[in-house]
């Protein structure tokens, strides 16, 4: 699937409602669909489409309809599988024991490999995503319940997976054993909740429990919450580019503050590569908590020197070609007043095309600041991810072919500085070990066995 939100709600008579909140906080994880299942212990139910939560879900009626006590929504965002209707998820299907639905935060590295097999043994796939793999696996499975089908088919998949299962009574939370991609348990009241993020928790008025741990299965049933740990967890690999970008910043993910962490990547970066200047400023929204960790660090004021135009959907129309450097305006207005003869540090999260950091760099220019310097809260991305982050080859990222001075050379700045890997790592506080660092050192801790097939790219 690619990197996705997953948001889960056991024992609550409003559960589409709340799924659907709970989806509108997630909607950074995913713009492209949204989908929601919910069961009444008999029946499951579900209402998905194209674009935004809002979108999916704009007449109160769907909700409605969506009667149940427990629900699992998605937000799509795809890296495997193309944008089609028929690959939105929760994927719903019926097989022995009742129906069940599934919804996959991830990417999975041997997901084309196992189809083809499956195929070949007279298996008809309705879509063209990774995820459909587990639900096969799971169907096929000879064990007697449920969960020992799910075991059964998890055991053979390889690579990233945070998975919500609805069935007609219970719902079932997975983490794969290196726990890419985040997933953690919440309250409110009586009702249980799952997240990807904690922000959509707190979003409905719930509070944290604990994570899903790797490896584990939870289940959330009548009688309350049981797991287990389904799978050998011995190394971890959570994605550090959760913490670096994707992630909302008042999100809890992998137990630790994301706004701390990112505060302490932009701290750390102040201390390698601090910059004679007057201002620092951030792309916002991403960078934003970052360049507060390198003003406070560096004793220089932060400043809005860009302001971002948040309505742009992803239905905007791309204009012609002689007026599509206006793009990057329309997204990003600098603030003369704040720029104008200036040395400006810009702190942004990462660089992987090094295109918008470029535009962005010539628009400060533009508005008078005297000198441009970029600071880059994250190594150079010089690997390509093949568990759900959506730089999918090597020839997207400007830095797997050019040095970091060449790098400065394309952006047309005054100097260039990324954090290193040991920076990085310190400033989370954790274990090396504990990391996926894979896309900034090319050593992946799953190897990929084909590379999973390229769909878009929409973070230049
Ligand atoms: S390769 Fe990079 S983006 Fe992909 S999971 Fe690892 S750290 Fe995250």
């Amino acid at each position: 699937m690619a990197d996705c939100g997953l948001f889960g709600i056991y024992g609550h008579k409003n559960a589409a409602e709340l799924a659907y909140l709970g989806l509108y906080s997630l909607q950074h994880r995913g713009q492209e669909s949204a989908g929601i299942v919910v069961s009444d212990q008999m029946t499951l139910r579900q209402h998905k489409g194209m674009g935004l939560v809002t979108d999916v879900f704009s007449d109160s009626a769907t909700l409605s309809e969506l009667v149940g006590n427990l629900a699992v929504g998605h937000t799509r965002y795809s890296t495997t599988g193309s944008p089609l209707p028929g690959n939105i998820q929760p994927l719903l299907v019926n097989c022995k024991g009742g129906p069940l639905a599934v919804a996959h935060n991830g990417n999975l590295v041997n997901a084309n490999a196992l189809r083809r097999r499956m195929e070949q043994e007279g298996s008809l796939f309705q879509t063209s995503m990774d995820s459909e793999t587990i639900v096969h696996l799971t169907a096929r499975s000879q064990k007697r319940n449920l969960l020992d089908r799910m075991v059964e088919a998890l055991a053979q998949v390889k690579g990233a997976y945070s998975i919500l299962a609805i069935a007609r009574d219970k719902i079932i939370a997975i983490r794969d054993p290196y726990g890419f991609r985040p997933l953690c348990l919440g309250r409110l009241g009586d009702a249980w909740l799952v997240s990807s993020e904690s922000c959509a928790l707190d979003i409905i008025g719930g509070e944290y429990f604990r994570d899903v741990e790797p490896g584990e299965i939870v289940i959330l049933k009548e009688n309350g919450l049981s797991s287990f740990q389904a799978f050998d967890s011995s190394r971890h690999a959570f994605c550090i580019f959760e913490y670096i970008y994707f992630s909302r910043p008042d999100s809890k993910i992998f137990a630790k503050n994301v706004d701390k962490a990112r505060r302490g990547l932009g701290k750390e970066l102040a201390v390698e590569h601090p910059a004679q200047a007057d201002i620092i400023i951030s792309v916002p929204d991403s960078s934003n908590t970052a360049a507060l960790g390198y003003s406070e660090a560096s004793g220089i004021n932060f400043e809005l020197g860009l302001i971002r135009n948040h309505y742009i959907g992803r239905t905007f129309i791309e204009p012609r070609s002689e007026i599509r450097d206006l793009m990057v305006r329309i997204k990003f207005n600098p603030v003369a007043g704040v720029l104008k003869g200036k040395r400006v540090v810009v702190v942004e999260d990462s660089i992987v095309r090094g295109t918008t950091m470029r535009n962005l760099a010539g628009l400060i220019r533009q508005a008078g600041a005297k000198e441009v310097h970029v600071r880059v809260s994250c190594p150079p991305v010089r690997f390509p991810c093949y568990y759900g982050i959506d730089f999918q080859t090597e020839d997207e990222l400007i830095a797997s072919s050019k040095t970091v001075e060449q790098i400065r050379k394309f952006l047309n700045v005054d100097s260039l500085g990324y954090l290193s890997l040991d920076g990085m790592v310190r400033a989370m506080a954790g274990s090396p070990g504990e990391y996926c660092v894979a896309c900034f050192t090319g050593d992946y801790p799953v190897k990929p066995e084909e590379k999973v097939e390229k769909v878009s790219l929409e973070k230049m």
